[in-house]
């Protein structure tokens, strides 16, 4: 049955390998849940759950600084809304289209669902380059972006949030468009300023989060993060805010990267000096030299595997570990893989990291502390409340990572497979939207 939908899948979405990928993962991992459970097959759960319940696809005219006009193309995929209303980042990446949304979205679904809040799945975006554009240029494009999103979005329907691309400038250019045409100041996009709706560790989150499971990991395979040498890939926010809390567990951090190379800091990377670099100037990693000339800079993202370490943290993009990547770093010694990337592993990977018995969280689960502080940040929207930071960042650990971690162990045990936390996140993260969709009838 599994295999029959996943043909179906490819037919109607021909051309979209990240999608396959995606949905052949989960299915593999829920065969046995459907077996155990007809009356899911009766009502054609996953049959739904495969299908984006709406796609919207648009066109996105803005003018660059020359006064030429340039077209975009803008999207959103409302994946499913059993649990919770829409909720899941926006990309603005060249490489941006249906295939790519449609496999976040559909990961969004089971991710969400783990956090046990209630939110749905959906992801968005475009194929807008922000990087080289000026900050006049990046505002034109968000308030055209939204000027057609903003039909199909509110904070009870569909919450969009920042990804690839999409940080503070990119949410506040696009929810003071939504303000202005909605004439209404609700909690509709997450990931705002302090100032205006955001909550405190929202910028953290993913990446702290990231550790905070890794740490779950690493408790039951009696190991920990303090000493350890890490490598973690891309200097984007989860890759900043993951290094920044291996710091301060006394993890030493010697290798980050960006899309064009990687550097290598055996003295451990200065994190102020990247934030510097990423955060505030919107520059290269290979600029990290200027200020620390001992560190070395290698020209191509891929080869950043090759850094011996114990723990390795893909944090940058979905695939960026192949199979041959694996097997080096398995080579190398290493220990423990966390994914706070979505889907950094190529399947050929997950199963070297498995066979070799390298503790591994699987992007789902490990990186689910981004969207979870969103959730917590739509709460505190309602009750019209700010949490504090030691609050909210309690709640992540406790309340979310450890709760994860628990559900994705409990699950790989119930069905045989224990320690195997791929198939453990995509039983519980399914078990939950699969009880709803039941008991809401064929919708
Ligand atoms: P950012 O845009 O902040 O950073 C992305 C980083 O990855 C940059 O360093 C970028 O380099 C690098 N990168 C992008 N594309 C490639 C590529 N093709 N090859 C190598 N490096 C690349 O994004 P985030 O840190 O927010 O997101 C990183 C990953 O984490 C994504 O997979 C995202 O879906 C996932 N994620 C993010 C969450 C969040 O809360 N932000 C939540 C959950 C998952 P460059 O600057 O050169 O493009």
């Amino acid at each position: 049955m599994v295999k029959a939908i996943l043909e179906q899948v490819k037919k109607r979405n021909p051309g979209e390998p990240e999608f396959h990928q995606a949905v052949e993962e989960v299915l593999e991992s829920i065969a046995p849940v459907l077996d155990k459970h007809p009356e899911y097959k009766k009502a054609g759960i996953v049959e739904r759950l495969v299908e984006p319940e709406r796609q919207i696809l648009f066109r996105v005219p803005w003018v660059d600084d020359s006064g030429k006009v340039q077209v975009n193309r803008g999207m959103r995929f409302e994946f499913n809304s059993a649990i919770g209303p829409y909720k899941g980042g926006l990309r603005f990446h060249p490489t941006v289209y249906p295939g790519i949304i449609k496999f976040l979205g559909f990961e969004q679904v089971f991710k969400n669902s783990l956090t046990g809040l209630a939110m749905g799945g959906g992801k968005g975006g475009s194929d807008f380059d922000p990087k080289g554009k000026s900050d006049g240029e990046v505002m034109r494009f968000c308030q055209s972006f939204m000027t057609e999103l903003c039909k199909y979005i509110g904070p009870d329907t569909d919450v969009p949030a920042g990804d690839i691309g999409v940080g503070g400038r990119e949410i506040g250019f696009m929810f003071g468009t939504y303000k202005k045409i909605r004439n209404e100041f609700t909690g509709v996009l997450t990931g705002k300023g302090l100032d205006w709706g955001g909550s405190l560790v929202r910028t953290e989150a993913t990446g702290y989060g990231l550790i905070y499971f890794l740490l779950q990991m690493l408790k039951d395979a009696g190991k920990n993060v303090k000493g350890a040498t890490v490598v973690s890939s891309g200097s984007g926010n989860v890759s900043i805010y993951a290094t920044q809390k291996c710091q301060q567990l006394g993890a030493k951090v010697i290798a980050m990267s960006d899309s064009n190379g990687y550097i290598v800091d055996n003295d451990g990377i200065d994190l102020k000096v990247v934030k510097q670099l990423k955060e505030v100037e919107r520059k290269r990693i290979k600029d990290y030299l200027k200020a620390r000339p001992n560190a070395r800079y290698h020209e191509g993202c891929d080869g950043i595997w090759n850094v011996k370490c114990d723990i390795a943290l893909p944090n940058a993009t979905q695939n960026e570990i192949d199979k041959k990547a694996a097997e080096t770093l398995v080579a190398n010694g290493v220990w423990a893989v966390a994914e706070g990337a979505n889907m950094p592993s190529t399947p050929e990977a997950v199963k070297i990291f498995l066979k070799n018995k390298v503790s591994f969280g699987p992007a789902k689960a490990a990186n689910a502390g981004g969207v979870a502080v969103s959730g917590l940040e739509m709460a505190q929207n309602s009750q019209r409340m700010s949490w504090s930071f030691e609050k909210t960042d309690k709640l992540l650990d406790e309340m979310i990572m450890q709760h994860i971690y628990r559900q994705a162990k409990a699950s790989a045990e119930e069905y045989g497979q224990p320690g195997n936390l791929v198939v453990g996140a995509n039983i519980a993260g399914f078990e939950k939207v699969a009880r709803a969709m039941l008991a809401q009838g064929i919708v």
